[in-house]
């Protein structure tokens, strides 16, 4: 099942194929199928306090790996939420180090009356696989792990690949922020993110900034308001001001090609008791979803939002303190960087165009594994982007097995190519 159009060549060469690419192993694409459907009805919802989220997908990928004879590490990094992490030696001398990254956390399905399909049943039906993390992200753990036992069962290979299995992406990120702390972090020199993004190559992800404003007046009656200083009223000033700060922001961070502009949303509003319609509250507050492009100063930002809520509040006579509840950089790694050029070249290789490049809307692991341990990533995945999160998640089945081949394509192109780039190299 080789389509390498310049890999295969009946005719005798002239010395081109030697250098050129090499052949994309063989990947098992129905094991890969089933893995996907084996996750997706274990229920590894990430609520609220919930305990062994991941345990369960833990314990299915642990077995997979001693069946590979993997040599990998269950780390509990919170009771019942263990990372797996295997490296795959290649056993082919010296050489760079590649890993493939995925989470085995849900979000919620919601309704399950508002589904049209079992959300845990994993059902195949015209021609998608369907359920919660189908697409985000069970569909890219197993593509990944297949991906990378093809390139092992292909033969020897210099270096080593990581299979990273984590816990926790859709949370805290707690998986992400204990790998990028180990040792095993330390000699990685290009992460692929196997986030569902629509055969986009995403060298970029916008970042986050979460900021809660406490706003504080005076409580009155409501028939003499003037005795008052009513944080509802600041709120409304403070809200309208946050359209000028993003204005503002998307004036001097600019538009990033793939990341797109700065956005300032307010997000939260609670103030008052419901019952009290008479009362006007002492406090109030108000939460804001802030989401940046690469080259964004989020301490300059921060501040020019404080600035902008203390001025709008200070009409009403209310005082503002300002919360960082969170803090993810917007990251962005070079077109040029090894591991994006190998990523590019397998799928060019089973694809036979290139891939549009793209950018994260929101954060994942990479988002952390670059912040955390300056990692160089890339994300691109099986299904579609919008798909995420939503009622009736589904993947193409015929993607599970495309993303194998091409993350087995891009490993071989990582860790046997590319001579002639440095080792590593930076993100920034
Ligand atoms: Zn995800």
């Amino acid at each position: 099942m080789h389509s390498s159009p310049s890999a295969v060549s009946p005719e005798p060469d002239t010395g081109a194929a030697r250098t050129g690419p090499p052949e994309v192993p063989e990947v098992d694409a129905a094991a890969a199928v089933a893995l996907t459907q084996d996750l997706v009805r274990l229920r590894t919802v990430n609520a609220t306090g919930a305990t062994a989220v991941e345990q369960s997908a833990a314990e299915l990928v642990s077995r997979l790996f001693t069946a590979f004879g993997w040599p990998h590490e269950v780390t509990e990094v919170a009771p019942g939420r263990p990372n797996v992490v295997a490296v795959v030696e290649g056993g082919g001398g010296p050489g760079r180090t590649l890993m493939f990254e995925g989470h085995t956390d849900v979000v919620t399905e919601g309704d399950p009356d508002t589904w049209s399909v079992d959300p845990y049943g994993a059902h195949i039906r015209d021609g998608r696989l369907w359920g919660r993390g189908a697409a985000d992200m069970k569909s890219g753990v197993a593509a990944m792990i297949y991906g990378a036992r093809a390139v092992q069962q292909a033969g020897p290979f210099p270096g080593r690949i990581v299979v990273g299995v984590l816990c926790d992406e859709e949370g805290l990120m707690l998986g992400a922020k204990a790998f990028a702390a180990s040792p095993t972090a330390a000699g990685v020199d290009g992460v692929i993110v196997c986030e569902p993004e629509g055969h986009e190559v995403c060298t970029s992800a916008r970042g986050g900034i979460r900021l809660r404003l406490s706003l504080h007046g005076v409580m009155a009656h409501g028939a003499m308001p003037q005795e008052g200083r009513n944080p509802l009223v600041a709120a409304a000033r403070i809200i309208a001001a946050l359209a000028g700060a993003e204005e503002w922001a998307v004036r001097r961070y600019g538009t990033h090609p793939h990341a797109g502009t700065v956005t300032v949303t307010p997000t939260v509003l609670h103030a008052g008791d419901p019952d009290q319609l008479n009362v006007i509250p002492a406090h109030g507050l108000l939460g804001i979803d802030v989401r940046t492009v690469p080259g964004t100063d989020h301490a300059e930002l921060t501040e020019h939002i404080r600035q902008a809520a203390e001025a709008a509040a200070a009409g009403a006579g209310v005082t503002v303190g300002l919360t960082v509840v969170d803090d993810r950089p917007a990251i962005e790694t070079a077109a040029d960087h090894p591991v994006v050029r190998a990523l590019v070249a397998g799928h060019r290789q089973v694809h036979g165009s290139a891939p549009p490049f793209g950018a994260v809307p929101g954060t994942t692991d990479g988002t952390i594994l670059t912040r955390d341990a300056g990692l160089a990533t890339v994300v691109y995945g099986p299904g579609g982007k919008w798909i995420a999160h939503q009622k009736d998640e589904y993947v193409e089945v015929r993607e599970i097995g495309e993303y194998a081949r091409v993350y087995a394509a891009a490993a071989r192109h990582f860790l046997t190519g590319g001579g002639t780039h440095p080792v590593g190299g930076d993100a920034a």
